[in-house]
Formats: structure tokens, C-alpha cells, sequence
């Protein structure tokens, strides 16, 4: 009993509450991993959107110094840098600047306050006389140029320096720590101009002037002679571009809005109208780059309680059904050990009934064997003991009778074999020959024998030997398990419309729980094994079948002051004579 109960524990019930445990708690990470999924799909969309805006930056940049190598076809580099400003005409937007070969600023367009900021802000820089953080972005564009390479090769070219670079979404960091220094990873170089636009024929520098995004597209094509044509953006045109970039891209997004942010994390444009979000938390971030230093591309969830709702609605589910799938596996591990173990405990009655049997068998044979000896050599002359000996061979051999009764009748019976000879019978002669038939031999074994009997008759639709077998197994039941007590009381009376037959000992009773067991098949309780009392466990299963096959019950009671009632109860006949 207990390797099923190990087993079972090993086998379903630790493994299910591994496995509950284990699928209660991806239940639990439910959210987790759906914001997870949702930031990975998301992600993949700011970082398309960062990239295609700093390919615009330096589309921008390359329009600019196609421009300049138009205009050199028709003008000396010395002539266009005297007038670059006009040659690139009103309609230009920012500061047009050139440097000469020498490093100084030959011609600075001055047509507007912005202009004039610009070069004072930047003219030292520009003629390599102090150096200044800026943040490169150096695209060689000679091959595009030279149109050897398709455009988009060079597109390809220049955008391998600049793929985007996820930046955690500003609401995991935790500025008290000092890690905000992880949200950009932009890097910017001091140096001056000379110095920033060596080793390359275009790019652009972004810098930060009194807090203002400025980009300076610059080019310096081989046939310039040395001049570096420049163009400077103001922050309100650079931002005037992005979005024009942005409405041209036009990224929409399912549930989510897709936006630019700048330095300040301020929008600047965004896919939904209207949209109000907390700018500073975006749900992912990408960075675009050196070409917009520390502007990114974010996505805001529109409805953020859905991804919370669904997540809960999956736990759910799951919880559910790893409920089921465990209760399913409980119930059925359950059954199994509780099979299992019903099956062994039938397998070992089973033994001990072929022991038992054998033994019981044994017993009386060698006494009859014994005493058929001693008769048969006539080594008994005195018939007092000759009169003994022979009694004690019938009752060994009504004993051995008995038994063999019971064994066959209850494979027979078990098989619905069990043949009943009924008729209409006085039932009181039938209790009477076999309480006589005990009581002899009880009284000689030192019984107190007490025979109760209403009067006569008990008439009864029943097979007169099937009950007097019943009556048997119940007298010599109260003999074997009889104990010190050796008291015996039959008790026979009508009630009713029917016959109570009670059986009363003050023998070892029955241990509690046991009361209904004693009348299965091979049960034999505790007790009666301990004190070593012989017996099939079959006696009282087979004596309840009958009186149920006769339309009556067997029933045990414990006595009062100790022992066993076992109360026989039958229909009289009137009641039975339309049931067979
Ligand atoms: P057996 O006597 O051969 O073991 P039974 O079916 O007649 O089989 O009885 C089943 C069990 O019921 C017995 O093993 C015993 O434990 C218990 N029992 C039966 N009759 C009595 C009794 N009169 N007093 C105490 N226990 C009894």
C-alpha cells in the first residue's frame, strides 16, 4: 500500500505540482511577455522610422551638394565662393557659408538675423580658430557623384553608417542613478572645422548652439579646388523638414502613435492628430542618430489598459485550463493507485484464503484420519472412548463438509450459479436442528448455550438447507470468535411479517469500521487474524447473499456489555409467495 502511495507521488501527484506550478506561473509573466511581443513589433517600426528620417537628412545633404557641382560646371571655385549665396539663389533656406582652402571664411551669406547668429556663433569655428562640439556624420559621395554606382548603392553606402540604435523608452531609467547617460548613445567630438571635415568630400555636422539644433550640410567635391561649400540649417527649418519627411514616409500604426521627438522630448510630428501623451514615456524609443543628435522616434500605446485586459483574459484562460488539465490528471492518478491498490488488497485476501483453506482442510482430516486409525486396529477396547472417537470423526467431517459447502457455494454463487431448491417451509424445525446440532458440541466445549424461540410455525418461502447453512456459519462464528466468554444465545421470534433470527455472543466483537467489511468476500478483520482464529472470510458473504436471495437481510450489531449480535431477518410466507 504504501509503494502506490510513493508512487503516486512520484508519478502524478509532485510531477502535477510541478507542472501547475510551472504553467501558473507563465500565467503570471502572461503580461510580460504580451507587452514584451508588442514592444519587439513596435520596435521594428521606430527604428524603420529613425532610419528613414536620417536617410532624408543626408538625401537633404546630397541634393546640396549636387547643387554646388552644378553650379561649379558653370562657375571657377574662387567665383562661386565670392558669391554662393545668390548662386544657390533666394529660396534656400538657412546660411550659405564657404571656406577657403586656407581655413578661413571667405563668404558668409548675411541676409537675415538668423545669418548673422550663425556666423557669430560659428565663425571661429568655421576658420579653425576654436573648436567646437558637433556631432559628424561624414557620407563620401564620390562614387554617387561620379555615377559609376547605382543610387542605390550610395543610398546603401550611407546609410550602413547609420542604423538606427534602439534607446530604452525614458520610463525604465532611472535618472536618480545617474544611468540617463544610457538614453543617448550619440556621440559627439570637439574639434575644429578643418579638422571635422578631413579624411571626406561631403557630410554634415549637427551642433548644439545656445541649445538649438543646427545642421551644417557641407561639401568639398575634387573640383573645387580646396573650398568647402556649407549650407547651415536652422533648428526651424530642420524641423520644418522632418515633418515634410515625415508626412512623405506617412507611418501609421494599429493602436499606437508613431512621433518624433526632439532634444526636449517635445513632438514634432506625430501619425495621430490630436494625440496627447505623456511625451516623456513612450512605450519604445529608437534614436535616430548623429544626423538629429538626441531626437528620437517613439511609439505611444493609444489604449495601454487592452494590452493589460488581454493579458488578464490569456492568465485567465490558462489558469483555467491548467486547473482542468491537473484535476483531470489528480482524478485519474487517484483512481488508478486507488484500482491498484483495491486489486492488491484482493490479490493478498486471495492468498490468504488459499492458505487458510488448505489449512482448514488439513485440520480435520488429520484428526479423522487419527481416530479412523485407532478404531480400524481395535486398539480401543472401552466404547465410552470408541463412542467419543467416532463423534469427533462426524463433526470433523461436518466441519470439513461445512467448508467445502462455503467455498463452492461461493464460486458458484459468485458466477449467479447459486440454484435454490424453495418451497413454503416451517422455518422454526429448520433453526432448531441446527442450534441442536451446535449446541451439543458447544455445551462440550464449555458453551453457556441459551435457545429463545417464539412458538411455531415461521412459515417461509425458502430452501431449508441454504438457511440452516446460514445458521451454521453464524453459530460456529460465535464459537471461533467466542474468546474467554464462552456464552451463545439464539434468539428466534416473529415481528411483523417477518422471521428475526439473532445469533448473540459476548466473544471479541467486531473493531469499529469493520461492521459492514466483515460481509465482503475474503475480508477478515484485524482481530480475528491476530488471535489466530482459522477461518476463508467467506462465511458471512456467503450467509448474506442467501438471506438477500431470500428477500431478507443479515445485519451485525455490537452487543451491549460486549460482543456480537448478527440478526438474521425473513419474510413469512404470505409476503413471498408472489416474489419466486
Ligand atoms: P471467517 O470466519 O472464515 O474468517 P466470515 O465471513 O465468517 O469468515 O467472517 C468474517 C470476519 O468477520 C471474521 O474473520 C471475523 O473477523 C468477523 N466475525 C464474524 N463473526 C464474528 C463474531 N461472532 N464475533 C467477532 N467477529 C466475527
Amino acid at each position: 500500500m504504501r509503494r502506490i502511495a510513493v508512487i503516486f507521488l512520484v508519478a502524478v501527484f509532485v510531477p502535477s505540482l510541478v507542472l501547475g506550478f510551472l504553467a501558473l506561473r507563465t500565467a503570471g509573466e502572461q503580461r510580460v511577455i504580451l507587452e514584451r511581443q508588442a514592444a519587439e513589433l513596435y520596435q521594428k517600426d521606430a527604428d524603420q522610422l529613425a532610419a528613414q528620417l536620417a536617410e532624408a537628412v543626408l538625401g537633404r545633404q546630397r541634393e546640396f551638394a549636387d547643387r554646388v557641382r552644378v553650379l561649379l560646371s558653370n562657375l571657377k571655385p574662387f567665383r562661386l565662393a565670392g558669391d554662393f549665396g545668390n548662386a544657390l539663389g533666394p529660396h534656400e533656406p538657412g546660411t550659405a557659408f564657404v571656406v577657403g582652402p586656407d581655413g578661413a571664411v571667405v563668404a558668409a551669406q548675411m541676409r537675415t538675423r538668423e545669418d548673422a547668429r550663425f556666423l557669430r556663433e560659428n565663425e571661429a569655428f568655421l576658420s579653425n580658430r576654436a573648436s567646437a562640439e558637433f556631432f559628424p556624420t561624414q557620407q563620401n559621395t564620390l562614387n554617387y557623384l561620379s555615377n559609376t554606382a547605382p543610387l542605390a548603392n550610395a543610398t546603401q553606402n550611407a546609410l550602413q553608417g547609420i542604423s538606427p540604435r534602439r534607446v530604452q523608452p525614458q520610463k525604465n531609467v532611472d535618472i536618480s542613478n545617474g544611468q540617463d547617460a544610457q538614453v543617448s548613445r550619440v556621440a559627439s567630438l570637439t574639434s575644429r572645422f578643418q579638422t571635422a571635415t578631413s579624411g571626406a568630400s561631403d557630410g554634415v555636422l549637427a551642433r548644439f548652439s545656445q541649445n538649438e539644433l543646427v545642421l551644417i550640410l557641407w561639401t568639398r567635391p575634387p573640383e573645387a579646388d580646396g573650398y568647402v561649400f556649407g549650407l547651415a540649417l536652422p533648428t526651424r527649418t530642420v524641423r520644418a523638414f522632418v515633418r515634410k519627411a515625415f508626412s512623405a514616409i506617412d507611418p501609421k500604426l494599429r493602436n499606437a502613435c508613431i512621433a518624433v521627438l526632439d532634444e526636449n522630448a517635445l513632438p514634432v510630428a506625430t501619425s495621430e492628430l490630436g494625440f496627447q501623451g505623456d511625451w516623456k514615456h513612450p512605450f519604445v524609443a529608437s534614436e535616430i542618430g548623429e544626423t538629429l543628435p538626441h531626437w528620437e522616434t517613439v511609439v505611444y500605446l493609444l489604449h495601454p489598459d487592452q494590452l493589460v485586459r488581454s493579458a488578464r483574459l490569456v492568465a485567465l484562460t490558462l489558469i483555467l485550463l491548467i486547473a482542468l488539465a491537473l484535476a483531470a490528471i489528480l482524478a485519474g492518478g487517484s483512481f488508478v493507485a486507488l484500482d491498484a491498490r483495491r486489486q492488491l488488497l484482493l490479490a493478498q485476501q486471495k492468498t490468504d484464503f488459499v492458505s487458510n483453506v488448505s489449512h482448514e482442510l488439513k485440520t480435520p482430516l488429520t484428526s479423522i484420519r487419527m481416530f479412523a486409525e485407532l478404531l480400524e486396529d481395535d486398539r480401543v477396547p472401552d466404547p465410552a472412548k470408541r463412542a467419543r472417537y467416532l463423534r469427533i470423526i462426524a463433526l470433523e467431517s461436518e466441519r470439513l463438509t461445512r467448508l467445502i459447502n462455503n467455498v463452492l457455494d461461493f464460486a458458484r454463487s459468485g458466477k449467479k450459479h447459486k440454484i435454490y431448491r424453495k418451497t413454503v417451509v416451517d422455518l422454526r424445525p429448520v433453526i432448531e436442528r441446527a442450534w441442536e446440532a451446535q449446541s451439543v458440541h458447544l455445551r462440550d466445549a464449555g458453551f453457556a448455550c441459551e435457545w429463545i424461540a417464539d412458538d411455531p410455525p415461521y412459515p417461509a418461502h425458502a430452501d431449508a438447507d441454504a438457511i440452516g447453512q446460514v445458521l451454521v456459519n453464524l453459530l460456529s462464528n460465535a464459537e471461533k470468535y467466542a474468546g474467554d466468554q464462552k456464552e451463545i444465545t439464539l434468539h428466534a421470534r416473529r415481528a411483523g411479517a417477518e422471521i428475526f433470527v439473532e445469533v448473540l455472543d459476548r466473544g471479541i466483537g467486531v473493531p469499529k469500521g469493520d461492521e459492514n467489511r466483515i460481509f465482503e468476500a475474503f475480508h477478515r478483520s484485524n482481530d480475528s487474524l491476530a488471535s489466530n482464529v482459522q477461518g476463508t472470510g467467506l462465511g458471512l458473504t456467503l450467509a448474506r447473499r442467501i438471506a438477500e436471495d431470500h428477500g431478507g437481510s443479515l445485519e451485525y450489531r455490537s452487543r451491549e456489555g460486549g460482543g456480537s449480535v448478527f440478526t438474521l431477518r425473513l419474510p413469512l410466507a404470505e409476503h413471498t409467495e408472489n416474489q419466486s
